[in-house]
């Protein structure tokens, strides 16, 4: 039976939420925008799941907005808070960092073409960010700062508590992308000062195809998009309302039982990295220590190896794992995210991402962790044996 260790790319959607979703689909199908009684239904479910959605955030129901993607709400925070700002002659400066997910990059970049100007912030080795080089970053014309809570392909996570808090201070809207967060780390917007946080619901067990953009009471964001003025016209389009039932279903149990499966998850990291460690020209990328990542995240680099052969060789042996370095024009290219961290270059081609999740168990990991630390081992020995 094939090992699934690839849950930071998608997860399988839980039996419990494919359940909740079945009728709605079937009898309960209706738009929800009607006013008859099949329409009414499917609304009821919208605002079930939206409620549902608001207790994982700890926020009200009515900063909850339904989104058909995370790359669609990332864009829809940053682009549409810059309508904004453009339509009240607000400063044209926005501040990110150089790790984050290309729905975060790509809005800054047609931003900056655009005019205004993006500093994208450095991280160190560990792939997190210096509080102290954000304040100096700002300016009078800064408006937006949108820093990932936890990175996809190196696992680390940002002090986001402290970034929202220099935001605040300084009257400035804070987004956050955490779509690798809901159901390994607790969520509570009201404790923060986040101003628009952006999730995906194949990221914690629902299906792809259904996001949420979070936007605190207040903050303003102008459509990007037009049509029936759906999601308060910020995110407009006919409801998917079978994905909308199904992502509040998921938010639900990932609310319900994050301290258990952040639990499972690092005793799980922990049994992946004690297997990989060991192994000669193999190093941790991201944080070494398991508090500063994402609970079930392990990302590594095996020098002189290449991450689409070291994928292709685990799953010859029943294991889907992934890598951040990809070919491109027949050379293997780091990732964005692997050279922000300034591997060489011999190193950072050959990653591997491991990532866990609430499905796995700990003979799943054991057996997957040897035959990744045998694979990485010939491949490190047969590239020093090259040289
Ligand atoms: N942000 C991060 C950190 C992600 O990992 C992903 C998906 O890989 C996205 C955004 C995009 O989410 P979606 O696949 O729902 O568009």
């Amino acid at each position: 039976m094939a090992i699934y260790l690839d849950n930071s790319a998608t997860t399988p959607v839980r039996r419990e939420v494919i359940d909740e979703m079945l009728p709605f689909l079937e009898s309960d199908f209706g738009n929800p925008s009607s006013i008859h009684s099949h329409g009414m239904k499917a609304a009821a479910g919208v605002k079930l799941s939206r409620e549902r959605v608001a207790r994982l955030l700890g926020c009200s129901a009515s900063e909850v907005y339904f989104s058909p993607c995370g790359t669609y709400s990332n864009n829809v925070a940053i682009l549409g808070r810059a309508r904004f700002v453009e339509a009240n002659d607000g400063g044209r400066h926005l501040i990110t960092t150089n790790i984050e997910h290309p729905s975060v990059i790509g809005p800054c970049q047609n931003l900056e073409s655009r005019g205004w100007r993006v500093t994208y912030l450095p991280v160190d080795k560990d792939g997190i960010i210096d509080v102290e080089q954000l304040k100096s970053a700002i300016s009078d014309d800064t408006s937006i700062i949108s820093v990932m809570w936890a990175n996809n392909e190196i696992g680390s996570l940002q002090p986001i508590e402290e970034i929202a808090k220099v935001a605040q201070e300084r009257g400035i809207f804070f987004h956050t992308d955490a779509v690798q967060v809901p159901g390994k780390l607790p969520i509570d917007v009201s404790r923060h000062a986040i101003s628009a946080m952006s999730l995906s619901g194949h990221k914690f067990y629902a299906p792809k195809g259904i996001g949420i953009l979070y936007l605190k009471q207040g903050e303003n964001v102008m459509p990007t998009a037009f049509g029936g003025g759906q999601e308060m016209g910020i995110l407009p389009g006919t409801e998917s309302v079978p994905n909308i039932v199904a992502i509040g279903k998921a938010a639900e149990l990932a609310a319900a039982e994050v301290s258990q499966t952040s639990e499972k998850l690092r005793a799980l990291q922990n049994i992946l990295l004690e297997k990989l460690l060991p192994i000669e020209g193999l190093r941790v990328t991201g944080p070494s220590s398991v508090e500063k990542r994402l609970p079930g995240h392990v990302s590594v680099a095996i020098s002189g190896a290449e991450g689409e052969s070291l994928v292709m060789k685990c799953d010859l042996k029943g294991i889907s794992v992934s890598s951040g370095s990809a070919c491109h024009k027949g050379i293997i290219e780091p990732s964005s995210v692997l050279r922000a961290l300034r591997l060489p270059d011999s190193e950072a081609r050959g990653s591997l991402r491991i990532s866990a999740g609430r499905f796995n168990s700990i003979e799943e990991c054991e057996k997957a962790g040897d035959l990744i630390a045998q694979i990485a081992a010939k491949s490190a020995r047969l590239s020093g044996q090259q040289v």
